[in-house]
């Protein structure tokens, strides 16, 4: 059933994956009250280079509303991810915040045009806003080694008047509140595609999202820790651009499919433009819903995730795939037929997604969960059931039919079926970090 089906073969496509290199590196835990106020700053870049190259333009900083992460979690201690940016207090040099992510610029990266041309994209990254001047530092991990390397280094003078203001001209709209802003996890769902008359359709697609959201554990069971919000701002135009078809419709964030020449890849070069947009509410998750009922979507770890609202299929089931990506890179656990050897997931290294195994860091994930006497690799005995199923190492994953392993036979990031327990306790694990 494959793969087609899924919609972010490309999410993955680019990244090439390493054990992480930090574990030498001691960071200290920041205060909040010492170093930050209650306020989001925002650093935009531009993201340029080719396939092998990339280097980093500073645009400009931005003062938004209130922070919407935790006063606690300023380190994020998940090694997942191909980017990283570190927040320092230049006058004592100690990291304050630090967060990793992926981009879209990470999967243009492996395509031809990459090879053959040059381009930059709109990148941005969001942080509680520091009290005194500091530094932000972008590391990308070195395409061979997997290791961090610093990319980027700019001071930021907290009192220059060059600092934007924010300005919220769209309205928020509460479509779940689970908690308060500081201990939860912030979602929000932006329109793309939805004019002013559609302003119903798009609430309605939104509580389909998040009804589509909590019916799937670990996220039932964390209602109250899990804040929804949409932020109403309506297109020119209805609908989604669709190059292959040279239909192109004037919509709020640009989304369109053929990213990267795959037609069901809907994304938007625009990013930016959604950061805009999205801090009309306090969040720490973007998702969009596209107003069309045409198959696709993306999702990108902590950068966003993407799906089609319109009622086709199992649109529920494909935002919550979407979603596992966008909001702690889980990897796709299918296979493409045929498929045997990947940039992605090259031989000898182990994958950063907590749901993918290559046995080099198999005991950094869920080696200690499998019971004495499974076997590893673990076969499917023919027609058992999932009640007789057990945590092991399925082969077959991250588009690859051999030598990368799985912990259950199914799974939301498999075939759209119920979390598999090794996802389930990732998730888990991360709403903690998130939500302390
Ligand atoms: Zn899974």
């Amino acid at each position: 059933m494959q793969n087609k089906f899924f919609l972010s073969i490309v999410t993955s496509l680019a990244l090439i994956y390493g054990t992480g290199a930090n574990a030498q590196e001691t960071v200290s835990k920041p205060l909040f009250d010492d170093y930050f106020k209650n306020n989001t700053m925002r650093f935009d870049f531009h993201h340029a280079g080719n396939s092998t190259d990339e280097r980093y333009y500073f645009d400009r900083v931005i003062r938004e509303g209130e922070w919407a992460g935790s006063a606690k979690s300023l380190i994020n201690p998940f090694d997942y991810g191909e980017q990283q940016f570190r927040i320092i207090d230049t006058a004592t040099g100690t990291i304050i915040y630090k967060n990793n992510y992926c981009t879209l610029f990470n999967e243009w990266q492996t395509t031809q045009e990459a090879i053959l041309t040059e381009r930059s994209f709109p990148e941005s990254v969001i942080f509680p806003e520091p009290k005194s001047d500091f530094t932000i530092e972008f590391h990308a991990r070195n395409k061979s080694s997997k290791e961090w390397e610093k990319k980027y280094t700019q001071k930021i003078k907290i009192a220059d008047y060059n600092i934007h203001p924010c300005k919220k001209q769209y309205e928020s709209i509460d479509i779940h509140i689970g908690g308060n802003i500081a201990n939860s996890l912030d979602i929000v769902l932006l329109p793309d595609g939805f004019t002013a008359e559609e302003k119903d359709k798009f609430i309605a697609s939104c509580h389909m999202w998040s009804d589509a959201l909590f019916s799937y554990a670990p996220f039932t069971q964390n209602r109250r820790r899990i804040n929804i919000r949409a932020v109403w701002a309506p297109s020119v135009e209805s609908g989604i651009s669709i190059p292959g078809q040279n239909d192109w419709k004037e919509t709020l964030l640009g989304t369109r499919f053929y990213t990267f020449g795959s037609e069901r890849y809907q994304m938007t070069e625009e990013f930016q433009k959604v950061r805009d947009i999205a801090a009309n509410a306090p969040y720490e998750s973007i998702f969009i819903l596209t107003n069309t009922d045409k198959y696709g979507g993306g999702g990108i770890y902590n950068f966003y995730g993407l799906g089609s609202a319109g009622k086709t299929g199992r649109t529920g089931e494909v935002y919550v795939h979407e979603f596992g990506h966008s909001l702690m890179g889980l990897g796709d656990e299918y296979i493409e037929i045929g498929n045997t050897v990947s940039a992605l997931y090259p031989e000898g290294k182990e994958p950063w997604e907590a749901n993918l195994t290559r046995f080099v860091n198999f005991n950094g994930k869920w080696e200690n969960r499998i019971e004495e006497g499974t076997p590893v690799p673990t076969v499917i005995t023919p027609g058992s059931t999932e009640k007789e199923w057990k945590i092991g190492a399925y082969e077959g994953g991250g588009y690859l039919e051999k030598g990368i392993y799985r912990g259950w036979p199914e799974c939301m990031m498999k075939a759209l079926t119920d979390f598999c327990p090794i996802c389930q306790e990732a998730i888990s694990r991360y709403l903690e970090y998130i939500c302390e």
